[in-house]
């Protein structure tokens, strides 16, 4: 017995070291951050620019005959005014209505070219909510501290961003050996959008024969992350590698109607209440996806060595984790298919019984999950086989890019020279952004934009005071003109 209890003892012991072994050799993957050259860009131009280019407003509404096109038309004039080199030196065109396409044109024509991607349109001011803003929404105030206004973080300092960094690669006489395109949709808000001005940019690429080699589009940011003693000092950068569908869809009970003093048991309203709750009782399985297995490895790896003796254990807290994900809605959503009843409607008055009782769920789902699977759901789990189903909008999920690519190295590479301090992570972006919709023609697309900001400060995005930090605009600009130059080489 004595000898029994030495041996397991001795088991524990030897797993303890091997655990600190392991624990203490369990540190970030090497990365090729070299110090990143001086770079000659200006700050001041591109302040002053984004200033001025929040002033075009340039909204977008699903119901086309809403958009202001003239601002659009403006807008393009301004950048036209304000980049004269990218004007003499690069191809520009508008595919209807006012999508741009730049084509800097490389010394290799046979490699594949690389794609810059932002969108042009903003999304609108919530009716009521305009005298909330410190300072007027299209106004582009410089504080000092922060530019304000719609667009400011979603993508209006992207997009000047790119055009300030080609413009300034063009002053150093830079020539790219592939060919770089610059691809400004118009309409990106307007989400599930038939009538998708990035899916008009793609086909003329694709009419014309071109396959990307990359793009790079809105996504994750640099987020500062603090956690005394535990994960101190660091930024968290998350390249998006892939992006979550978007399905709205209706459910409809129909009922015979008539007067309600003479309802029957359960009428149409009844049974859509049933199904309803019958939806939010069979959520969609979760499930620990590579994603998060590499966004907790390269979190793990930069915790400070007491945690480590944890976080090398990773797979064994996996059903850990993921039992706590699902049970906050802020962790669910990396890890299933998220179903969210939104809007419901009976009859059109107090006193009449409903014929047609309507609610529409808006589903965010997981890369693999389709809109027909998410039909076949609903069927499964609704006992009322009668239960009228309608997708209303709807966007597949992206597929994965690969996170072993030289894109994806490239974009590491230079975040981590940026800010040694950095976590370089793959995650999944839970809106839609344009890039989705160059698949067809590209392997490698990244949602990642070199901008440092706070999650409290990502929050305004849509919302009111929107506004970017002054501080973390020269980063983009030193970010951009490094990814164009790696790239854009063989
Ligand atoms: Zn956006």
């Amino acid at each position: 017995m004595k000898k029994t209890t030495k041996v397991i003892g001795a088991a524990i012991a030897a797993a303890a070291v091997g655990n600190a072994v392991h624990a203490a050799v369990y540190r970030p993957k090497k990365t090729q951050a070299a110090p990143l050259p001086e770079e000659k860009i200006n700050t001041e131009r591109y302040r002053k620019n984004l200033s001025k280019a929040v002033q075009f407003k340039t909204v977008s509404y699903r119901e086309t005959e809403r958009v202001d096109w003239k601002e659009f038309e403006k807008f393009h004039a301004f950048l036209d005014e304000s980049y004269p080199l990218i004007r003499e030196n690069l191809e520009k065109e508008i595919v209807p209505p006012a999508n741009l396409l730049y084509r800097w044109k490389g010394s290799k024509p046979e490699l594949k070219p690389i794609a810059l991607l932002a969108h042009q349109d903003v999304v609108p001011i919530s009716k009521g909510t305009e005298d909330d803003w410190t300072h007027a929404p299209f106004e582009g105030h410089d504080d000092g501290e922060f530019i304000w206004g719609r667009g400011t973080l979603d993508m209006k300092n992207h997009l000047i961003a790119v055009m300030e960094s080609v413009e300034a690669l063009l002053e150093d006489g830079f020539v790219p050996e592939r060919d770089v395109y610059l691809l400004f949709g118009d309409n990106e808000e307007v989400v599930a959008n038939a009538e998708n001005g990035a899916h008009d940019l793609m086909e003329t690429l694709k009419s014309r024969g071109i396959e990307l080699d990359s793009v790079i589009d809105e996504g994750g940011a640099i987020i500062p992350v603090n956690v005394p003693g535990v994960l101190p000092d660091k930024y968290l950068v998350g390249i998006g590698v892939a992006e979550k569908g978007y399905s709205d869809i209706e459910i409809v009970c129909n009922g015979k109607g008539g007067h309600s003093s003479q309802p029957p048991k359960h009428n149409a309203l009844g049974q859509l209440a049933c199904a309803i709750k019958e939806i939010e009782d069979h959520q969609f399985k979760s499930s620990f996806n590579q994603l998060m297995k590499d966004l907790m490895d390269a979190v793990g790896r930069e915790c400070t060595y007491p945690v480590r003796l944890i976080t090398c254990n990773m797979p064994l807290l996996r059903p850990l984790i993921l039992e706590v994900a699902k049970q906050i809605p802020f962790g669910a959503c990396f890890v299933r298919t998220t179903t969210a009843v939104t809007m419901a409607q009976g009859s059109p008055a107090a006193n009449v019984l409903p014929q047609r009782a309507s609610a529409v769920v808006n589903f965010r789902a997981m890369p693999g999950t389709t809109k027909q699977d998410l039909v076949d759901h609903i069927r499964k789990v609704v006992k009322n086989k009668d239960l009228e189903i309608n997708v209303l909008n709807s966007k597949e999920a992206s597929k994965f890019s690969p996170t072993d690519s030289r894109t994806f190295k490239i974009i590491g590479d230079i975040c981590k020279s940026l800010e040694p301090n950095s976590i370089i992570a793959p995650y999944l972006v839970m809106g839609g952004t344009d890039a989705y919709n160059y698949e067809p023609i590209c392997d490698n697309i990244y949602r990642y934009a070199p901008f440092r900001v706070s999650t409290e400060l990502l929050r305004c995005t849509h919302g009111t005071n929107e506004r970017v930090p002054v501080a973390c605009l020269e980063t983009a600009l030193v970010f951009f003109k490094n990814y164009i130059r790696r790239a854009s080489a063989e």
